[in-house]
């Protein structure tokens, strides 16, 4: 049996071991926080499904958890006013208090409605170190594509000048120090099942396609982009531009898998579907994002078994139950070796996202981290090496942000 000093030391690298977040999105800023539910701190649901997100584990774990830092009753109703209450001339200092214990944020900004939020760089004062950028592929292509058709008739000149921009821009960001990796949403858009080049010849090598899909999408102008040849086309491209960038250290890309709102085809959503893709690019690293939730094994399996592959397990703080999120812990740590795993917060518009992620994840991982040690699986030093690499030395080292783990500068609660 362990004694209390060690579960102690534990403890202590949990609540000291500074947070790369390396996958979240942008704060609103404050005139916009109105525009955007509080409800959804918890929950994905939109619409007429949101409202019932009230009776799940999700929220009224965090309403105690809020209503306890806040100081007011533990009711929604009472936690909603105190929140409102916060975004006067307290609001900098609220926000440096929701974000404590992270190091540095990794941000995706390619959301839909970044002209109510603020840029990646306003995370720069509110956390020690720099933020960095993570560059969404998917509205970069929609730009290119209503850019050259609103100035190109022929749909297959339209579409080689959207190539040949896309692949400089690409080009352009592997050589950026502030852009750290990509993004994909194509769980979103046409499921993660993406065909190896060899099924789709006109992915192969520059090979402009005059894909009819192209020539329907230039015609409508569709503002998204969803048709599976042209989604999976520019996803192999970014990919081949990673394969055959020369520098050292390859920036990964991240896929959204699992978790999502009612728009994700969830039988398309798990890692697994992205298995041929992994295959196909053994020297692009990938990063799966949500813990795969709720296909958190098939997550863990690739990312033992892809040298590729590592499994974030974001995003499940706070928006499923305590229990839900130990049983995401233990179970990607049944196979998936720890050097392969990343926190984050997903956090999103409001600060509290990240509060309660950070808040959360201390009490998982004290609980489910601290009983393997109980149970002599792990020793203390294997602990604190676990929990110094899934909170900051893993991304550090995939992202190559060179930082030094500095414990002093990280706040503990
Ligand atoms: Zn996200």
């Amino acid at each position: 049996m362990p004694n209390r000093a060690e579960q102690e030391a534990l403890r202590a690298a949990i609540h000291s071991t500074p947070i790369i977040d390396n996958h979240a999105h942008p704060l609103l800023k404050r005139e916009h926080l109105s525009k955007h539910a509080l409800l959804t701190m918890t929950s994905e649901a939109h619409g007429d499904a949101l409202p019932s997100t009230k009776s799940s584990l999700a929220h009224v774990r965090a309403v105690k958890q809020l209503s306890g830092i806040l100081g007011c009753e533990r009711t929604w109703d009472a936690v909603e006013k105190q929140l409102e209450s916060k975004r006067g001339a307290d609001w900098a200092n609220w926000t440096r208090t929701c974000l404590q214990g992270i190091e540095c944020v990794l941000v995706d900004d390619g959301l839909d409605g970044m002209d109510s939020a603020e840029s990646y760089r306003h995370f720069d004062a509110l956390t020690p170190g720099k933020s960095k950028r993570i560059v969404r592929i998917e509205p970069l292509v929609e730009e290119l594509i209503r850019h050259h058709c609103s100035r190109i008739d022929k749909a297959d000149d339209a579409f080689a000048a959207v190539v040949v921009e896309l692949r400089a821009t690409i080009l352009e960001a592997l050589c950026d120090t502030e852009v750290v990796g990509f993004k994909s949403v194509i769980c979103y858009r046409t499921g993660l099942d993406i065909p190896a080049p060899e099924d789709r010849p006109e992915m192969v090598g520059n090979v402009v396609s005059t894909s009819p899909a192209f020539k329907t999408f230039a015609r409508i102008h569709a503002s998204r982009l969803e048709h599976p040849e042209l989604n999976e086309y520019y996803v192999h491209l970014l990919a081949v531009c990673i394969r055959d960038s020369e520098t050292e250290t390859k920036k990964p890309i991240q896929f959204h898998t699992g978790l999502g709102d009612n728009d994700i085809q969830l039988t398309k959503a798990s890692p697994a579907q992205l298995q041929n893709f992994i295959k196909t690019y053994p020297s692009v690293p990938m990063v799966l994002l949500h813990a795969g939730y709720p296909y958190t094994r098939e997550l863990g399996y690739l990312a033992a078994m892809y040298g590729n592959v590592y499994a974030d397990i974001g995003e499940v703080f706070p928006m499923v139950s305590r229990a839900g999120q130990e049983h995401v812990v233990r179970q990607i740590l049944e196979l998936c070796p720890w050097e392969k795993i990343m926190w984050s917060t997903d956090g999103h518009w409001f600060p509290e996202t990240y509060f309660l992620a950070v808040v959360q994840m201390r009490e998982v991982f004290a609980a489910v981290i601290g009983d393997m040690l109980s149970q002599g699986d792990v020793d203390q030093e294997e602990g604190v090496r676990l929990v110094e690499g899934v909170l900051f030395s893993n991304a550090n080292r995939l992202y190559n942000l060179g930082l030094t783990m500095n414990k002093s500068t990280s706040a503990c609660s």
